[in-house]
């Protein structure tokens, strides 16, 4: 399991990458957003070096705000433009994985017609995805695409695209938090995580682990059961880094213990060594 977490798209980002680094953290969660860290402006050769002096990995994140499900149709065209000129800066800076967030903001129009506007906005982008060797995901969201049943609607037509699996996310909006039906329904399509403590309702708050009430070791549990051994961004939104490292020493202790419990309570796995 690897640890990072997000750029803040206000700032330069070789110095965040900088200061991600210094504070031990294996990868960073680059978002590629104006003003500062737009895609058209960003330099992913000295963003490249940059990982490379560190060692460190990267994970592609994309604005959320974007149209992809736009009823203006020359709108969500463009939208598709500058997600490729994601998926292009992603490539050359040696992301393997690059999110996207599905749009709901079409007034007048009934569910199926922005589901049917994000599908083709992501069957339009895959081609160039494939060709540059980075691979789709999508971010579960509060309000509609929160739930197995909600995400089976962009996953279940697009086999292709990846699970990227936001658990603060998934404590919002809903009466129970939907990490362990996501997982048990599409775990094996997991390739990316973010976590995040919140106190449920509405507000996306984004705090330190053990600020709100998510329960991260359940969820810690079930990343375990089902395999996963990737990438975790600590989306915790704060000014004071402090509460950053503390959220990693929280994760990598709480990562560690539920590993360990894990194979006992598998020991047949001991036995596959030779
Ligand atoms: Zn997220």
């Amino acid at each position: 399991m690897l640890t990072g977490t997000m750029n803040h798209p206000a700032r330069d980002v070789i110095q965040e990458i900088e200061w991600m680094a210094h504070m031990g953290l294996e990868f960073i969660d680059l978002t590629l957003e104006p003003p500062t860290a737009a895609s058209w402006r960003v330099d992913p050769h000295a963003v490249r070096a940059a990982l490379e002096k560190h060692r460190m990995q990267v994970v592609g994140h994309t604005a959320y705000y974007l149209p992809l499900g736009s009823a203006f149709e020359e709108v969500r065209r463009a939208c598709v433009s500058e997600l490729r000129r994601c998926i292009e800066v992603f490539s050359t800076v040696g992301a393997r994985w690059m999110n996207l967030h599905a749009d709901r903001h079409t007034p007048m129009h009934p569910r199926p017609f922005y589901i049917e506007q994000n599908i083709r906005t992501f069957q339009e982008l895959l081609p160039d995805a494939r060709r540059l060797g980075v691979g789709l995901m999508i971010e579960n969201l509060p309000g509609s695409y929160n739930t197995a049943a909600q995400l089976g609607e962009l996953l279940e037509p697009l086999p292709e695209l990846g699970l990227h699996l936001d658990i603060g996310h998934a404590n919002l909006e809903v009466s129970y938090n939907t990490t362990e039906e996501i997982l048990t329904a599409y775990g094996s399509r997991l390739r990316h995580v973010h976590l995040h403590d919140n106190r449920g309702g509405n507000a996306d708050l984004h705090l330190p682990l053990g600020c709100g009430d998510v329960d991260v070791r359940r969820h810690v549990r079930a990343l375990h059961h089902c395999g996963y051994d990737g990438t975790i961004t600590l989306e915790v939104f704060t000014p004071d880094r402090h509460f950053l490292a503390y959220s990693r020493d929280v994760l990598r202790r709480i990562w560690e213990e539920e590993g360990a419990a894990a194979q006992n309570t598998h020991p047949e796995s001991e036995l596959v060594s030779p």
